[in-house]
């Protein structure tokens, strides 16, 4: 056994495929000194009673591409090892017997063949001679996925680690990490049972302990375990060339097992179970079988596999896996300590994701970024708030049985609710708001007044018509807000902020800079004095602006306070929103007070701050929480007269789309650099500057912003949509709306300008091909 080294570069925490996977992929990059430490023995978590099932075909293009890396790496890596993984490409059957699934379904195969998978649509018959084993009664059809594999769990994580070791990595079995050791913010060591090890970075790759890890140095993941149970038969005469097999509609998945079959439930309401509940131990890390759990599903699995009948039981294996508040992994630097970066939390796709998540995490720390925008996996996407115990261990237990639902437009989860609300939540749910949570916040989506034959597309539609006709009021509240506070705080964020944006202060959206000029934050500076201004972001921000301040290292008589609980924020849109602030103001309702002011929230009065985005084309008032029903009521009351409309987040997103204005994490993301985005900012045309900065990554890839119409006549929201030109994918839709009555859908998307060509593009989209007209957004 090789001793644990005093020091090393970066120290992975974690021997499951998660921390091998970033081993051998930092050894790829050059950097050896590497030390892995595991508690127990390799793959002893919850990698060695994974079932290795590999769906190659996502929705989601980033997902997409992580499972197609996987897919390439496992067969290179036991190549490269010299030991076999079990790597078996048998292929899918996914069947339904559900009307909507089988109208989705139909649009995969041309969907699959534009992104360069193979996908066959299946008959009813076709499902049962692709997968003998399924009674055929009630199936509408199904699809093929041959490139679908499976991989045996144990076999890689020791192919990962063979290769890892080949190229210089250390790797310690049976040394518990203690702590991570943290000096002035920045991570400096790990303290293990065997001694500490100095280093710059740690990859925490602990699965679902993880969370315990952290705590060593005062933060928390936004992670709990769940029961996760699979059954599996003894051998019952099954060809063990039997294709994997899934259903969304049954929440079954399953495959062969040694002449025998394994069957998996994907559960509502699954059962959360803690850390401290688990065995320390490799050998009964398994939980007690709960058949109480699975009885629902093993009878929908009797019904539709009959051989499971008669085919004796072997065991119900009851795995722990780690899952998160919105079904995604956790990646990238975990805010509130430079150097401490998280790879875990793999909502039971650990195997299938594992491999490109190690070469991401490897990136980043070597390169300073990772080679996919993997903005929607990143840690910094979760508040605080989300990752108490009592939160994330309510809402994980929605996780899997939410991922088989085909969701309507304003769908949310059920649980972990309410954490977070608007001081205008009462108001706005009184009459009629419909909500969703964003960063535990409740958004209001739309309002349903209870008329009769009035979808929800109508009324936002409605909502829209104020923002365009007369004026329409949107409560933000959610949104994050900092004061910045000290002696010429507005000139320090002058200089830090806008030289690389070559706007000054003064311009009302900034993106906040990254290390190597990439976008971090996209902020709106509202109430600005020299000593104070207020900067406001998106609430799936408030992570990234709190660590953005964090790691900018304000001089010490600079200080960035959160009021995001101090303030409630309207926004006003549309032509009339100016003459009713003003018939607000004249008639002495209310009083305009600077919210960056130091007396603004004790002079009384129903104060609020008013500021132009003009961007947006919009007015944003800033009310003192304490203040803000009685302006709402004052605004709502004179409101009458100016045809005032009440909108939510729906509405928003039209007018946002129509004007062509970019959004943090669909248009722009920490993948876009400052310098990329188009001189014209922030309207969507053509962007062409290309990256100037000295220490862009190695990995970067230029990304155009484009604004376009397009016939596509489905009426409601959407994104990612593959961007063809010529039947060649060259970019994604980022959002996309059609309201009734519109005479097109209005789009913004992402070009490749390295696949680009220059040429007509269309989207593929709503189960056809759409072209897509380059339209002027006015400024
Ligand atoms: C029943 C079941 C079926 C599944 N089927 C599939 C599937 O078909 N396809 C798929 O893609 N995924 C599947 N998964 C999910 C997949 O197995 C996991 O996502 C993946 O194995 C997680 O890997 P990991 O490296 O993050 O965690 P783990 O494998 O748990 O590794 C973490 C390691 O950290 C170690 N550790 C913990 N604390 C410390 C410490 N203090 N110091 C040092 N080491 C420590 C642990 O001992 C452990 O070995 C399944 C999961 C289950 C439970």
């Amino acid at each position: 056994m090789q001793a644990v080294s005093s020091n090393a570069r970066v120290v992975i925490i974690g021997g499951g495929i998660g921390g091998v996977s970033a081993a051998y992929h930092l050894a790829h990059l050059g950097v050896t000194a590497v030390q892995l430490v595991e508690r127990a023995a390799l793959s002893s978590g919850t990698t060695w009673h994974s079932t290795g099932n590999m769906e190659t075909y996502r929705a989601d293009p980033l997902i997409f591409e992580m499972v197609r890396y996987a897919a390439e790496t496992y067969p290179q890596v036991a190549r490269e090892s010299g030991h076999d993984m079990g790597w078996r490409v048998v292929g899918r059957v996914m069947y339904t017997d559900r009307e909507e699934r089988w109208e989705f379904m139909r649009t995969l195969p041309e969907l699959g063949r534009a992104r360069g998978i193979d996908i066959e649509l299946l008959t009813a018959a076709g499902v049962r001679s692709r997968l003998p084993i399924i009674a055929e009664e009630g199936l509408l059809g199904g699809i093929w996925v041959p490139s679908d594999a499976r991989v045996d769990p144990t076999d890689a994580v020791t192919a990962f680690a063979r290769a890892a070791r080949a190229r210089g990595v250390s790797i310690r079995e049976h040394c518990r990490a203690l702590g991570i050791m943290v000096r002035a913010g920045s991570v400096y060591g790990v303290a293990t049972s065997d001694g500490e090890i100095a280093c710059d970075a740690v990859i925490l790759a602990a699965g679902l302990w993880s969370g315990d890890i952290v705590k060593s140095c005062g933060l928390r993941l936004p992670l709990h375990a769940l029961e996760h149970q699979y059954l599996i038969t003894k051998p019952c005469g099954v060809d063990r060339n039997m294709p994997l097999f899934l259903s969304y509609d049954d929440q079954l998945y399953g495959r062969e097992e040694v002449g025998g079959i394994i069957v998996g439930s994907l559960d509502d309401h699954a059962i959360a179970v803690s850390t401290a509940a688990l065995p320390q131990d490799f050998a009964s890390c398994l939980l007690n079988e709960r058949w109480d759990q699975f009885d629902a599903y093993m009878t929908t699995a009797m019904r539709r596999f009959p051989v499971l009948r008669t085919a004796g039981v072997k065991m119900l294996l009851n795995g722990p896996e780690s899952f998160t508040p919105d079904g995604r992994m956790l990646l990238g630097p975990i805010p509130g300590v430079t150097g401490l970066y998280a790879a875990c939390g793999f909502n039971s796709n650990g195997m299938a994701l594992a491999p490109a998540a190690g070469r991401y995490i490897a990136e980043w720390i070597v390169e300073g970024a990772p080679s996919a925008d993997v903005t929607a996996l990143d840690v910094r996407r979760f508040s605080q708030a989300q990752s108490a115990e009592a939160y994330i261990r309510e809402r994980v237990t929605e996780i899997p049985g939410h991922a088989c639902r085909m969701q309507a437009p304003d769908a949310d989860f059920q649980t972990a609710r309410n954490l977070r609300r608007s001081p205008l939540h009462e108001q706005l749910a009184g009459i009629g708001a419909r909500f969703a949570a964003v960063s535990a916040w409740e958004r209001p989506l739309w309002f349903d007044r209870g008329l009769p034959n009035v979808s929800w597309i109508d009324a936002v539609t409605e909502e829209v018509g104020g923002g365009t006709a007369s004026v329409l009021v949107v409560d933000r509240s959610a949104d994050t807000k900092y004061l910045l506070v000290g002696a010429r705080a507005l000139d320090w964020l002058a200089t830090h902020a806008a030289p690389h944006t070559g706007r000054d202060a003064e311009t009302m959206r900034m993106p906040l800079p990254g290390a190597h000029g990439q976008v971090e934050v996209l902020v709106r500076v509202l109430a600005r004095q020299a000593d104070r201004c207020l900067l406001t972001a998106s609430p799936d921000q408030e992570t990234r602006l709190g660590e953005w301040l964090r790691r900018a290292d304000l001089p010490a008589h600079i200080h960035a306070v959160d009021q995001t609980a101090a303030y409630a924020c309207l926004e006003l849109t549309g032509p009339r929103r100016e003459s009713l602030i003003q018939s607000l103001v004249g008639s002495g309702d209310v009083e305009f007070v600077d919210a960056a002011a130091p007396s603004a929230r004790w002079t009384g009065g129903y104060q609020f701050d008013a500021r132009e985005d003009r961007v947006n084309d919009s007015t944003v008032l800033t009310i003192p929480s304490e203040f803000a029903v009685h302006v709402w009521r004052r605004l709502i009351a004179r409101g009458e007269a100016f045809n005032l409309k009440i909108g939510g987040h729906f509405a928003e997103e039209a007018l946002r789309i129509a004007r062509g204005v970019p959004a943090f994490g669909r248009e722009v993301t920490p993948a876009t650099l400052v310098g990329e985005i188009d001189a014209g900012w922030p309207r969507a045309a053509a962007a062409t500057a290309t990256a100037t900065r000295a220490n862009v990554p190695r990995t970067h890839r230029a990304r155009l912003i484009v604004a376009w119409s397009s016939p596509m006549t489905a009426c409601g929201f959407g994104a990612q949509d593959v961007i063809l030109e010529e039947g060649r994918p060259v970019g994604e839709l980022t959002s996309r709306v059609r309201l009734p009555g519109w005479p097109a859908t209005l789009a913004l998307g992402l070009l490749d300008p390295a696949q680009w060509q220059g040429g007509a593009v269309a989207a593929l989209a709503e189960g056809g091909v759409w072209p897509l007209v380059p339209r002027q957004t006015s400024e």
